[in-house]
Formats: C-alpha cells, structure tokens, sequence
C-alpha cells in the first residue's frame, strides 16, 4: 500500500510535534510570533473538524535562557530544574495564542513509563479524548522532572510517537528546522536530496537519516525516523516538515507535498488494531449474550456491560480480555474499562446504572469499540 502527501487531506486526528529551537527560535526565548501562527493554523484545523493534539518542547531552553544561563548544563538535575522554569513559559504563551482564537489549551505532561503502565495508558488515553471532545489543545510535553529519556535523547519526537499510539492518531506531523529527511547529510553533501515519501520501515531510513541534532534540543533526524517507524505501528502516517515555511499545517492539511511523508506498511485501522492486539496478554475471559455478539460481529459497537453475562479470570482496568460467544467461541478482545471486580458487579446491568451500582461510573462501555480487535 502505498500513501501519498493527499492522504492527509483526509485524516482527522493529528499529532503535531514541535521541537526547541522552532518553539524558542533557536534558544532566542519563546517565538510568540510563531506560536500565534501555529495557534492560527491549528484553530482553523480544529474549526474545520481536526482533532489536533499539540507536543511541544521548549521547556528546557526556555527554562536556561530565563536562568540567564549562558550554555546548556551537562548534569541532568539542572535540565531538569530548567524543564520545570522554562515549562512556565510554555504554558503560558499556548493558553494566549489559543485564547486568541476563540481555544482553551491544556497542559499534560507524561513519561514513557506512563504509556507502558495500562491503568495510566487508559486514563492518560481518556483525558486526551475528554480534552478534544471538549474542544480543548492539548498541549503535551515529557515530565521532565520524573524522566529524563527526551532530555538525553530525544527531544519530545519519541514521546510524541507515543501519543500518536495513544489518541490512535492518523497522523504525526513534526515540525523541525530541516526540510525534510535527505537521502545524505545535507550539511556535508551538497548533492543531497529531499525525499518526497518512504516507507516508516524501510531499513535504509537510519543510515540517511545520520547523526543527532543541535544543541538546543536532542532530537535529530534519527529521533524522528524513528518515532515515524514507531508510530506507524498504531497505523499513523508521520510527516516531517520545516516549521518555518509560511502556513505549513494548513498546506499539509490541504495536501500539498510538503517535507517527507513516512507511511505505515499495513492499512492504517488494521495497523492499529494489530498494535492494540499485539500489546498485552490476555488476562480474563467475558461470556457475552447473543445480542452482544451480534452488536460486536455485525454492527461494528463497543461492548456494554448489559451484553455481559460473566466475567472470569483477575484483570486490571485498561488490561486484555477475550469475549467469547455463548457457544464458547472467541470472538474479540479489547481493552477493559473496568477491573474484574467492577466488571462482575456491573454486567448485565443498562450503562446508566453503572453510576448507581458502583458509585462512579468512567465509561459507559466496557469495551469500546476503538480498543476491540475481532479475532
Ligand atoms: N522535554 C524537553 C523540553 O521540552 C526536551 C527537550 C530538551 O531536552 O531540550 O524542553
């Protein structure tokens, strides 16, 4: 299968990625200009029905510039404690340009651990949707005074690939100070040229993509061929782009071909239903009714605790579970909203009374259908 720049015409759920030295041009202090006219493009994206989930860095080289340091620190504590002054900044300036245009952002601020530990993967997974249900940009960057990986490695373009995983994105657009992936070292090779799309597995990939990046931020092209390959896995198609060309977000979104597209191997929705099956072992068994099977099998819905007539096994909010017809067939597996325990108090019952029966209610399915692969 083969994807071209127009594809993202009709993609609606975007993961855009942008590193330090676009965010504080180039270690200057926060771009406000520039922020206004990514808020600009990402507002009229979300007026015209995108989902947009922003991954910003900056925090860091904001944070040394407003130390008044003259250099980027070694020790880490002190990129962590320039992390913590610079997010500030940060935060700030997003909420002023999205309030501009008429949007309220949100900060999040997550580790990789907490995309590998499922209870926090489902409730950092639900808090993104509420966010873009709400109509809200979230704003993402790592924690950076918990975890260290995008400070010594990667500049956000790991962890922005991993909520492109996340929220199921159909794209990750990052936005960098380089056009695009060459073939070779464009520093050093004169000849070198752009590639317009590539396959995210194609093994050649590394070795063009060379070495690291500049000293503000960590992250080079080998960063971000890499998250391309790893958001691909959950079907997202990664474009790599300079943020500095005029109405960037708003080409791409018409199609234009802008940068390097970096395009899954597989279909996209197959792609990330085989990354959710792939992810975990199963941990329990839920015996559905006829109706529940036919609502799964037929119409494409999400599993309610009304349809469940019994729930086996010891499992986790956020855990695998296989769903199996009333003749002992499996038919799906899927990610649990709710613990065994809870699950067993409320299957069988109308989702309105989840609330009644265990004096909360998180989601009203059990499965929904965006974590549920027909086996
Ligand atoms: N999360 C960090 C930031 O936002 C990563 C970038 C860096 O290490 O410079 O600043």
């Amino acid at each position: 299968m083969e994807i071209s720049h127009e594809h993202l015409a009709d993609t609606r759920r975007w993961v855009v990625k942008i590193g330090s030295a676009m965010v504080t041009d180039d270690g200057r202090g926060l771009d406000l200009d520039a922020l206004g006219d990514w808020a600009e493009q990402i507002a009229a994206l979300r007026n015209a029905g995108r989902e947009v989930v922003l991954v910003s860095s900056g925090a860091v080289a904001e944070g040394i510039r407003r130390l008044g340091w003259a250099a980027r620190p070694s020790a880490l504590h002190e990129l962590q404690a320039a992390a913590a002054v610079g997010q500030m900044g940060l935060v700030q300036a997003y909420e002023s340009v999205f309030r501009e245009h008429g949007f309220h952002s949100a900060q999040v601020l997550l580790t990789h651990e907490d995309l590998s530990d499922r209870q926090r993967y489902l409730n950092a997974r639900s808090t993104l949707r509420t966010l873009l249900q709400l109509g809200v940009v979230p704003v993402v960057n790592e924690n950076d005074t918990v975890a260290t990986e995008e400070i010594r490695f990667g500049d956000n373009d790991t962890l922005a690939a991993l909520t492109a995983n996340l929220v199921e994105a159909d794209a990750l657009v990052i936005l960098t100070d380089q056009e695009g992936v060459f073939d070779s070292d464009p520093r050093g090779n004169p000849e070198a040229r752009l590639l317009d799309r590539v396959r995210a597995n194609d093994t050649g990939l590394e070795a063009m993509a060379g070495g690291s990046g500049g000293a503000l931020g960590r992250g080079g092209m080998l960063t971000k061929v890499r998250a391309a390959r790893r958001a691909a896995r959950s079907g997202a198609t990664t474009l790599i782009a300079s943020g500095r060309q005029p109405r960037v977000l708003s080409r791409l979104a018409r199609g234009e071909a802008l940068g390097t597209l970096l395009y899954p191997d597989r279909e996209p929705l197959v792609a990330r239903k085989q990354w959710i099956a792939g992810q975990l072992r199963v941990m329990g068994r839920l015996h559905l009714d006829e109706g529940a099977v036919r609502a799964l099998v037929e119409q494409g819905r999400s599993l309610l605790p009304v349809g469940v007539r019994r729930v086996e096994g010891a499992f986790g909010r956020g855990e695998m579970v296989a769903c199996v017809a009333p003749d002992g067939r499996e038919i799906a597996r899927g990610l649990a909203n709710y613990a065994a325990g809870e699950s067993r108090r409320i299957c069988g019952a109308a989702s309105d009374a989840i609330e009644t029966i265990l004096g909360y209610v998180d989601e009203p399915e059990l499965i929904h259908r965006d974590n549920l692969v027909l086996v």
